[in-house]
């Protein structure tokens, strides 16, 4: 059994979170390979080093002094090599830093410096080996990943060691200079790494029991989803529920290797499953509940538009040629709907108005704003009668109106329109209906 771990910024915020970690660490001796992120916050008011580190380098480009914040960064890592009673300085290394910083090295190397050096305390606390991001993830000169060339370099690199530490969220470009991926992209390093050494299980600890059912915001205390498929958690997580980064799922999804999210401050807890498929039911005939707010309608109505070749395509033209993607397009007799998000919206909507009269000449254009989407995701769903009579019931109840419905031909979600004002309160309904009342 193999297992890659990557630990989240909260989970190493500080001294005694790192005891946690190697605690963990130490109780499967198939944890072996291991992915800090950056020192994140120790309490609610704080800040996370990759913020300070972005700071400190603005000053620093901008020429001005930027000693006292590099003495601030410094400060957050003594503390944790001193809690831990590590005998380990990093005096070298931020002496490289500061020169780095004041030769304008980019943003990016110093955004990359939170997970090195905490890579480099974590394999010293650990005693495991180091090995530098910068070394074996690559990416090429266009800034896209390399992913077949770091699958070849990591694996090889790998592949004898009994266990290493693996900064996150940063590689290298084909001139050696560093490059980041997108924020929280520490979960990305940790997928890579599990795909090159073919890892058992990609585990993934974070300071939340795995994903849950719905926003803790709107709900209190939602139950926790126990496994979830990655088609299920796209959907999810695309309605604006996330807990990993999204572009971390696909490294390991295509060698069929597992996520387990888990809890650093409740390891017994065991988390959510993220697979590729399983027979076991979710408990509830819904899997998730997740939704945006901020969306406008557009309704387009012309008489015998069914039997009009080519209009849904004029219709979208419009949007396309005003570079606005769209969301939804149910359509009905002699109407369409498209779903546009409202902020992209606003600005060009008589653009978007006269070309769709100029394209597609319907008899009516009606625009309405501040709706939410609301996706009601489960992959029981397909084989339970009644799911949607039962979402429509509890927004009736609650007096709530539906502006749109749309099923997906998966048959994985149902989506909603709904008032934006009505947001929170359809989200309570659906949950109450398929969480609360089991039938
Ligand atoms: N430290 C980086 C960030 O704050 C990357 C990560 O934590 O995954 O975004």
């Amino acid at each position: 059994m193999k297992k890659v771990v990557k630990f989240g910024g909260s989970s190493l915020a500080s001294a005694e979170q790192f005891r946690k970690v190697k605690e963990i660490i130490q109780a499967e001796s198939s944890r072996r390979f291991v992915i800090p992120s950056a020192p994140g916050k120790r309490s609610k008011k704080d800040t996370k080093v990759t913020d300070m580190l972005y700071e400190c380098y603005a000053l620093a480009e901008a020429g001005k002094d930027f000693s006292h914040e590099l003495r601030l960064i410094r400060e957050r890592y003594g503390e944790i090599i001193d809690g831990l009673s590590l005998t380990l300085s990093l005096q070298e290394e931020f002496e490289k830093i500061e020169k780095q910083f004041l030769a304008h090295a980019g943003k990016d190397y110093a955004a990359s410096r939170g997970e090195y050096l905490n890579g480099i305390v974590m394999a010293a606390y650990l005693q495991y080996e180091f090995v530098d991001a910068a070394e074996v993830v690559c990416f090429q000169e266009n800034g896209r990943f390399d992913a077949s060339r770091t699958n070849e370099v990591l694996g090889e690199r790998l592949k004898n060691m009994p266990n290493a530490v693996i900064p996150g969220f940063y590689g290298a470009n084909p001139d050696g200079t560093i490059r980041t991926f997108s924020r929280g992209g520490s979960d990305i390093t940790g997928s890579i790494v599990a795909k090159a050494v073919h890892a058992d299980v990609y585990e993934n600890w974070t300071d939340v029991s795995g994903f849950l059912i719905a926003d803790p915001g709107i709900i209190p205390n939602p139950e926790k989803i126990e496994t979830i498929t990655y088609r299920e958690l796209r959907e999810l997580s695309y309605m604006g529920a996330s807990v990993l980064h999204e572009e971390s799922t696909f490294p390991v999804r295509s060698e069929g290797i597992p996520i387990n999210i888990r809890n650093t401050n409740e390891p017994d807890n065991s988390g959510t499953w993220i697979v590729e498929s399983t027979c076991q039911k979710s408990k509830f005939v819904i899997t998730g509940i997740a939704g945006k707010k901020g969306f406008c309608s557009v309704n387009i109505e012309k008489d015998k538009m069914n039997s009009e070749i080519g209009f849904g395509r004029k219709v979208l033209q419009a949007f396309e040629d005003n570079g606005i993607s769209f969301e939804h397009a149910p359509s009905g007799i002699d109407t369409m709907t498209v779903f546009v998000h409202q902020d992209e919206f606003m600005n060009k909507e008589q653009n978007v108005v006269s070309a769709l009269h100029r394209l597609a000449d319907p008899d009516m254009v009606d625009i309405e704003g501040d709706l939410a989407l609301i996706a009601v995701v489960g992959r029981g769903m397909k084989s339970v009668r009644g799911t949607a009579a039962r979402i429509f019931a509890a927004l009736a109840h609650k007096n709530i109106n539906i502006r749109m419905i749309d099923q997906g031909s998966s048959e994985l979600n149902i989506i909603i329109g709904v008032r934006n004002d009505d947001f929170e309160e359809a989200i309570r309904a659906i949950y109450n209906m398929f969480v609360l009342v089991q039938l």
